[in-house]
């Protein structure tokens, strides 16, 4: 009944009902005059090319600034970064990478590429890695510990930094989805010895495509610069030098340009979306059956997604009524863990027929990936709904997001014993 005081509420819009939001939600506005200047000015100097180029030399300096961080190095995504990071420890191949289940397969391709084998490290109540499960998983095959700081929430650095530390393991963050977020007042990507950025187009700030690797460690910043260079010792003439294998990750000008200007704004971002997603999260916390995602106590949440579990619901149907009510939403992030959406992983389709790195030899026990090597990330998914504000969204796009929730809570029938 179009048009009636409860039209609304009293009918889901899956069932015929009035969409709780009929219009779209706001869309980000991520590049301003700024960009449009520098950009423009890039082009005009006809050097579009990274190395040598003003641009890239600035975003790194101003990135390594932000974060407090003595080298940032730029490179193509944010894939390219978590490859550059794991080049720049040099492990043996067949090493062990222990790392998060719930995650892009940016996370895991560059592990396997540098002829890795991952091991999954089940999650917390945060969705972060478990220190107790990290110090389970090592072996004496370990060469690093890969965190990934879903969504914006963090992990529990103080937990894995001192297993890791008592192991003597070096600590990779993966902070795609968690850009100038702070964990007891430091940084995400300063509590391991590498921190890994993605610019990708969704993430808070972004160049498209593109990713910077922080450290404060002179030999790794070295490593890394010419592992996204092909390993060109450059600044010669003459007879060129390569003096370590690497692929060409290198970002361009272009890229550089339209990242610079965001630096000085990407905290307002991360600042604004947690103001959002914190009030979200008590409205959605109030609701009989769902739980929003928290952050690991001490953590700031930037919100990359907002993240709820349904208790009793199945997760693809609530997303479904609340898509229907006007707020696109999907169950589940990435469904299932990233274990079993990759072909590499699952079927181990790697290169050739190979199974390589991991079918065994060499000394190597064979390596299979499947449902239940972790439980909890797997049910975590099983219940997990996800919907995507912005820093752009008002209040009342927070409030229409929440009342479509509630609607659905309300009247969609819990067919699950929970
Ligand atoms: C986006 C993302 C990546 C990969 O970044 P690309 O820039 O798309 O290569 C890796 N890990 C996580 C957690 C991400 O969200």
């Amino acid at each position: 009944m179009p048009g009636t005081a409860d039209a609304r509420t009293d009918r889901l819009a899956l069932h015929g009902g009035r969409p709780v939001r009929e219009r779209p939600f706001p869309s980000r506005v991520l590049f301003g005059e700024e960009a449009e200047r520098l950009v423009v000015r890039t082009l005009r100097s006809g050097w579009l090319y990274g190395p040598g180029g003003p641009m890239t030399a600035s975003l790194e300096r101003r990135f390594a600034e932000l974060y407090g961080a003595a080298h940032a190095v730029a490179c193509s995504s944010g894939t390219a970064a978590i490859h550059l990071a794991l080049a720049a420890l040099d492990f043996e191949p067949g090493s062990e990478i222990i790392t998060a289940p719930i995650t892009d397969a940016g996370t895991i391709v560059p592990i396997i590429y540098q002829h890795g084998i991952p091991v999954f490290a089940d999650v917390d109540e945060h969705y972060g890695m478990d220190p107790a499960d990290v110090e389970r998983k090592i072996t004496d095959r370990t060469a690093a510990v890969l965190v990934v700081h879903l969504f914006g929430g963090g992990s529990d650095m103080r937990g894995i930094r001192r297993v890791a530390d008592r192991h003597g393991l070096p600590v990779l963050e993966d902070c795609s989805q968690a850009h100038v977020t702070r964990l007891d007042g430091h940084y995400l990507g300063r509590w391991g010895h590498l921190g890994a950025f993605s610019l990708q187009q969704a993430k808070h700030m972004t160049t498209g495509d593109g990713g910077v690797v922080i450290t404060d460690d002179e030999t790794s910043a070295e490593r890394m610069r010419l592992f996204r260079d092909k390993g060109w010792e450059r600044g010669r003439h003459g007879a060129r030098s390569y003096p370590l294998l690497g692929l060409n990750y290198r970002m361009t000008e272009l890229q550089a340009a339209v990242g610079i200007p965001q630096i000085a704004g990407v905290r307002a971002v991360v600042e604004r979306r947690g103001a959002l997603g914190a009030r979200l999260g008590r409205r959605v916390g109030a609701v009989d059956g769902l739980r929003p995602h928290t952050p690991v106590p001490g953590c700031e949440h930037s919100y990359w997604l907002f993240a709820f579990e349904v208790d009793g619901w199945d997760a693809a149907e609530f997303a479904a009524a609340l898509s229907a009510e006007g707020v696109p939403a999907a169950p589940g992030y990435t469904g299932k863990p990233v274990y079993e959406c990759m072909s590499a992983l699952a079927e181990q389709q790697t290169f050739g027929s190979s199974g390589y790195p991991f079918s065994g030899g060499g000394g190597r026990p064979p390596v299979s990936y499947g449902p239940g090597l972790c439980p909890a990330a797997e049910e975590v998914l099983r219940r997990q709904i996800t919907v995507w504000p912005n820093e752009a969204f008002a209040e009342e796009d927070i409030d229409d997001l929440a009342a479509a929730i509630e609607k659905v809570a309300t009247l969609l029938p819990r067919t699950l014993s929970g």
